[in-house]
């Protein structure tokens, strides 16, 4: 029988240091600012039940959220929809890349919120008004669930503006089909402004964890999403979160995720634990390099696999 290591003992630089040799993968050039990023990072943070949260070296590094601001944008949309997002976004996986210019066939609806498609659309849902109010009223739901006021990186946000061909596409075929009802300059800002938050590894496992103790921050004790919203979020994040990539994901690490372009993963363990990792050479699915191979090392030695039986 495995044992399963104690997440309140367990020894994040050790699991930092066998990740780190595994050089593969290349960083993101989408925009200028992310091809900078520097190939070696690599983080790793949990965060408990209790409140506590714990970083392997360089788990204070600032990196843009990019996609895995996504299912928490998906939760501040049924939030503030009062659950009526759920009948404007489909739920099912796509098996294509985070950015292919599709909806869903009969419906006009993007395939889901974990794609770039569904989370124009779902940031465009949430309260605000115009494109400031809702910017706005988005980094401080974000700021929720991470207990602790999050930035925007105003560079970020200018490149995604200016080389958001695709998300314009996709933004325009929404209005052509009458999904989007804000203008695909706003729906394309807003979204590009929620990619560009600012965070370290432990932020972002804080935010796992709101997820998967339903919607409860760990740190601040607030209550930021109902319960039902944190398992419509999460089951999303199980199916979705890996793009193309998921069912692969779902059968070797087990547990609900996002990846990003930033090489940022956040994970969310129904009431267990929210990991997060950043590293960021990716696969050719999008996903952290590293941040796979740690992952897998985590579901293993903490057991967090949800279908595993022993
Ligand atoms: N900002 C990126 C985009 O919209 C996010 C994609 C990702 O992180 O997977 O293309």
């Amino acid at each position: 029988m495995t044992v399963t290591a104690d997440p309140s003992a367990y020894d994040l630089d050790a699991l930092r240091a066998r990740v780190l040799p595994h050089d593969d993968g290349s960083v993101d050039d989408s925009i200028p600012r992310l091809a900078e990023a520097d190939p070696g990072l690599c983080a790793v943070a949990l965060a408990l039940q209790d409140g506590t949260v714990r970083g392997s070296a360089r788990s204070d590094t600032l990196f843009a959220m990019q996609s895995s601001v996504k299912p928490f944008l998906f939760a501040l949309a049924l939030l503030d929809t009062d659950g009526d997002a759920l009948h404007r976004v489909g739920i099912e996986p796509t098996g294509e890349a985070f950015d292919a210019i599709k909806l869903e066939s009969g419906t006009g609806r993007p395939p889901n919120p974990m794609v770039n498609a569904g989370a124009l659309l779902t940031a465009s849902l949430v309260d605000g008004g115009d494109v400031e109010g809702r910017s706005d009223r988005i980094l401080r739901g974000l700021s929720a669930f991470a207990g602790r006021p999050l930035e925007i990186d105003e560079r970020t946000a200018g490149e995604e503006r200016e080389h958001g061909e695709r998300n314009h596409a996709l933004a325009h075929l929404m209005r052509a089909e009458g999904t989007l009802h804000v203008t695909a300059d706003d729906a394309v800002e807003v979204y590009g402004r929620a990619c560009a938050v600012l965070l370290d590894v432990q932020a972002l496992a804080v935010m796992g964890a709101t997820l998967a103790f339903g919607g409860v921050n760990p740190l601040t004790g607030e209550r930021v999403v109902p319960g039902s919203v944190a398992r419509d979020v999460v089951s999303v994040m199980a199916t979705c979160g890996v793009y193309d990539g998921s069912g692969t994901w779902m059968r070797r690490v087990g547990v609900p995720a996002k990846s990003s372009v930033s090489g940022a993963l956040v994970l969310s363990a129904p009431r267990m634990l929210g990991a997060a990792i950043v590293s960021p050479p990716l696969d050719r699915q999008g996903t952290s390099v590293r941040g796979r191979i740690a992952s897998e090392m985590l579901s293993d030695d903490l057991g967090l696999h949800v279908f595993a039986t022993r």
